[in-house]
């Protein structure tokens, strides 16, 4: 059985962007009430009392937009200075990275992933809702000098809006240790966009890829499920996430935390996840709390095979990434 060590956490479901194919502008979000969600006290208890007791080691804080949440800097300190914290991550949007990436850094965090699906402010425009792309190319470069490592930037890629741009982000690779994550569009957040523009396959990415630079495989990087490539002689790598392509159930070493405290075994599966800020709030002894969520973790493995062939799964799931924590 896989060894489950990793927490992603989602720190708020709340975005200042409104990418399509997540918390599209018309989508009607029911956002999670501010006093439902596990403040910066309750996560370091369930961590510390409950995690990591389970063997979990690595966290990832995740959203929604986690720099938008109030005390993110502390709770970064404190996940960071612990003994026992093998690795510590943030996803981001980026567009706050100008203003809080020194902070961050300095409360220990090192490894960051920051979304950027295009490089043409109008088209990152159209995608993310927002005309921010030169803010967020600017909090990347914040990013790397304030040194970052690994700085992986996450690309999802949508047939006819973005995909025309593949081997100019895998260009960004080149030159500098940008580590480039391709991410194969999923039927979460907005079924029309899914059903309408399809998604592309690592696969034909990487054909692409090969044909204009040539690859070669790399060594893993990180804790993830991504397939790691590089273009030949380049700082930087290329990892494909092709959770629809291709079952990587069987290295799946993670669980999720949603922001109002609910556990999910898997990102498409959410059967036995467990409400832990209800248990915690009514006083539920940490023992017992543990008890459960390794019943989680035993359920998970099941789950994982059960669900096996996602390439052929278009379901149109209830949650958004924002809301699970992608
Ligand atoms: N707001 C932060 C960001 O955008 O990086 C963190 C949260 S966001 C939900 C985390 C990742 O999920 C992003 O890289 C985003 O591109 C990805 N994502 C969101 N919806 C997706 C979908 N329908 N299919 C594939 N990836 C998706
Ligand atoms: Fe916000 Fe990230 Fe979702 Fe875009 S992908 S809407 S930035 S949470």
């Amino acid at each position: 059985m896989n060894v489950i060590d990793y927490l992603r956490i989602s720190l708020i479901d709340r975005c200042n962007f409104r990418c399509q194919y997540c918390m599209p502008e018309d989508a009607d979000l029911d956002y999670i009430q501010a006093q439902e969600i596990l403040s910066n006290d309750e996560l370091i208890s369930l961590i510390d009392q409950v995690f990591r007791p389970l063997g979990f080691s690595k966290f990832r804080l995740t959203g929604g937009e986690p720099l938008l949440r109030k005390g993110l800097v502390s709770l970064v300190e404190q996940i960071a200075s612990h003994p026992h914290t093998q690795d510590l991550s943030l996803t981001t949007n980026g567009y706050l990275l100008t203003d809080l990436g020194r902070s961050l850094y300095e409360a220990g965090l090192r490894r960051i992933n920051i979304s950027l699906d295009s490089l043409d402010a109008n088209v990152f425009r159209q995608i993310t809702g927002r005309n921010h792309w030169q803010k967020v190319w600017s909090g990347i470069q914040t990013a790397f000098d304030l040194g970052f490592n690994p700085l992986k930037l996450n690309v999802v890629v949508i047939p006819g809006v973005n995909d025309q741009e593949i081997l100019d982000l895998a260009a960004l690779s080149i030159d500098r240790a940008w580590h480039i994550r391709f991410i194969e569009f999923m039927p979460i957040g907005n079924m029309d966009l899914f059903t309408h523009k399809g998604w592309v396959d690592s696969a034909s990415l990487r054909q692409q890829i090969s044909d204009r630079f040539g690859l070669e495989s790399s060594i893993c990087l990180g804790n993830g499920p991504a397939d790691v490539w590089k273009i030949p002689n380049a700082k930087g790598t290329l990892g494909f996430i092709s959770q629809m392509s291709e079952c990587f159930c069987d290295r799946c070493n993670r669980v999720r935390l949603s922001a109002d405290g609910w556990l999910r075994p898997c990102l498409l599966n959410e059967s036995g996840q467990i409400d832990l800020k209800t248990a915690l709030r009514s006083g539920v002894d940490f023992s017992q709390l543990r008890h459960q969520v390794q019943e989680l973790l035993n359920l998970k493995s099941e789950i994982n095979f059960k669900e096996g062939d996602r390439g052929n799964n278009t379901n149109n799931y209830q949650r958004t990434m924002s809301q699970i924590g992608g």
